[in-house]
């Protein structure tokens, strides 16, 4: 079985357009979505939209959680803030039940898939370090485990001792007895310096997960965000992949 995992897509139908387009490329039996359809970008009915028709998984993610008014914004930044009453603003009902219905943990399988961390997911932590890994280890059982929301490409891999150590977001090869947590970088808003949308391809046969990189129409999503009189903040960042 051939699988994409998308997560943090954050409004931008330019960016999620061209990752389609690249999924369909792949020939994949499942698409996975890792949380963050909204937030920061122009087009959070058309991604929503979207979403809804591609994704087979869902799970919800910090934006999406505030977006559809299940929490509020108190720990965003001003443009955070900003973006998401705005977007909150253009959600039809249907969007924000959509929003509202998706869970914030899915098991399938030998796979766990939750926005932040698989220890407190609500808490919305960042998982950067070896340590705050080898703590998210005790809180799922399964193989691998995907999560997004950093939208920093990761990956993390025990092995049979227990020991945690970082790993390959090139080529990874799962290997016996080892578990993984991946993050599958973003769609929407790159931010590890390279400006091209992020998603994985994982295959369970070959046991291989692939980083994919595709470009994608940055001045296009930049002007929307600016005519939608968003924080232009928030498009400067898309050319950087900041
Ligand atoms: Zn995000």
């Amino acid at each position: 079985m051939k699988l994409a995992i998308i997560s943090d897509i954050h409004g931008n139908l330019e960016a999620l357009s061209s990752v389609s387009a690249s999924i369909e490329g792949q020939d994949v039996d499942r698409i996975v979505f890792v949380g963050d359809a909204v937030g920061y970008g122009a087009d959070p009915v058309g991604v929503i939209e979207m979403v809804r028709s591609m994704a087979d998984v869902a799970v919800v993610g910090n934006h999406d959680y505030v977006a559809c008014g299940k929490e509020e914004p108190s720990y965003f930044n001003v443009y955070a803030s900003r973006a998401i009453m705005w977007t909150r603003n253009r959600l039809s009902a249907a969007d924000t039940d959509y929003l509202r219905s998706l869970d914030v943990m899915v098991l399938v399988g030998d796979l766990t898939i939750v926005h932040a961390t698989p220890l407190n997911p609500l808490d919305w932590d960042y998982l950067y370090t070896v340590e705050q890994a080898a703590v998210n280890y005790e809180a799922f059982a399964t193989g691998l485990c995907f999560i997004g929301h950093s939208h920093v490409p990761g990956v993390f891999c025990m092995d049979g001792e227990g020991r945690v150590s970082i790993g390959d977001t090139d080529s990874l090869r799962l290997e016996e007895g080892c578990r993984y947590i991946v993050n599958v970088g973003s769609v929407g808003q790159p931010r590890d310096r390279d400006p091209r949308s992020c998603y994985v391809i994982y295959d369970t046969e070959k046991r291989s997960v692939d980083f994919l990189r595709v470009e994608y129409d940055v001045p296009a999503a930049q002007e929307k965000i600016m005519r939608a009189g968003l924080p232009p903040q928030l498009a400067t960042r898309l050319a950087i992949g900041v």
